[in-house]
């Protein structure tokens, strides 16, 4: 059965976000720093609204409940920022599982790192921020923030294979660059091109082109990392990358 990602993402915003005294809180299951971006402090969250077949967070994201401790926006930024000053790095972000979901959280942790020089990159699916354009509005007011948007495939029925959603969400993160570029922010898609053909591809970059003519050309290709975890989990699902990295 297909999953509804917006209806997933309220579920799982059940289960890994809990409000107190206003705050919003979020599980996470580790800090780490990472030689990503050149060097950059990380917060892995629990939680997605997809189900990537190549996911490498897959156990946290099937096991929420059992997964993680919550922290409030200060408390991460925190851990990230003494990662950051420890290491030299001046990047920081979220990654592990969808940052997007818990907005609250998010968004004042963005306030915070607004408050300093480190850059904040915001990797997401996108479907939040293409299903309602008021995200991107509100993320616009960061200065330090940049959004790398991780698209699925090039096509809706690539999308729906590796996601587990049905093809019609394959738009919603087309759609995210879309409302983030109206609003200003800066962004750049990444493509999961594992699993793609080649006229995929020049299909994924004319609608790309159709929202904003630099999108194209700014397109970062990415490919599924073979940790033996995620070949196990290609097996299960009986997929095969037509090119992948070895870690
Ligand atoms: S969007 Fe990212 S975190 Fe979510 S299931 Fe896919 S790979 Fe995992």
């Amino acid at each position: 059965m297909q999953i509804n990602p917006l209806k997933l993402s309220e579920e799982i915003r059940g289960i890994v976000c809990k409000t107190i005294d206003d705050i919003e809180l979020r599980k996470y299951f580790r800090f780490r720093g990472g030689r990503w971006y050149g060097g950059v402090a990380t917060a892995d969250c629990v939680g997605c609204c997809l189900k990537c077949v190549f996911c490498w967070g897959h156990l946290t994201r099937d096991n929420p409940r059992e997964h993680g401790k919550f922290y409030t926006p200060l408390q991460v930024f925190s851990q990230i920022t003494k990662i950051a000053e420890k290491r030299g790095y001046n990047k920081t972000r979220v990654s592990g599982g969808e940052p997007t979901i818990s907005r609250d959280h998010l968004l004042q942790l963005l306030e915070l790192v607004d408050q300093t020089n480190y850059m904040f990159i915001l990797e997401t699916n996108g479907i939040l921020i293409g299903a309602d354009k008021t995200y991107a509005q509100q993320l616009s007011k960061y200065d330090n923030l940049y959004v790398r948007v991780s698209i699925k495939g090039c096509t809706p029925e690539e999308f729906s294979k590796l996601t587990g959603a049905s093809p019609e969400d394959f738009s919603l993160q087309l759609k995210s660059l879309e409302n983030l570029l109206d609003a200003g922010v800066a962004c750049h898609s990444a493509v999961m091109l594992s699993f793609s053909t080649k006229e995929s591809m020049v299909k994924l970059l004319e609608e790309l082109r159709e929202i904003d003519k630099g999108l194209p050309n700014q397109v970062e290709e990415e490919y599924v990392i073979l940790y033996p975890h995620v070949k196990k989990l290609l097996r299960r699902n009986n997929i095969w990358p037509f090119k992948a990295i070895e870690p």
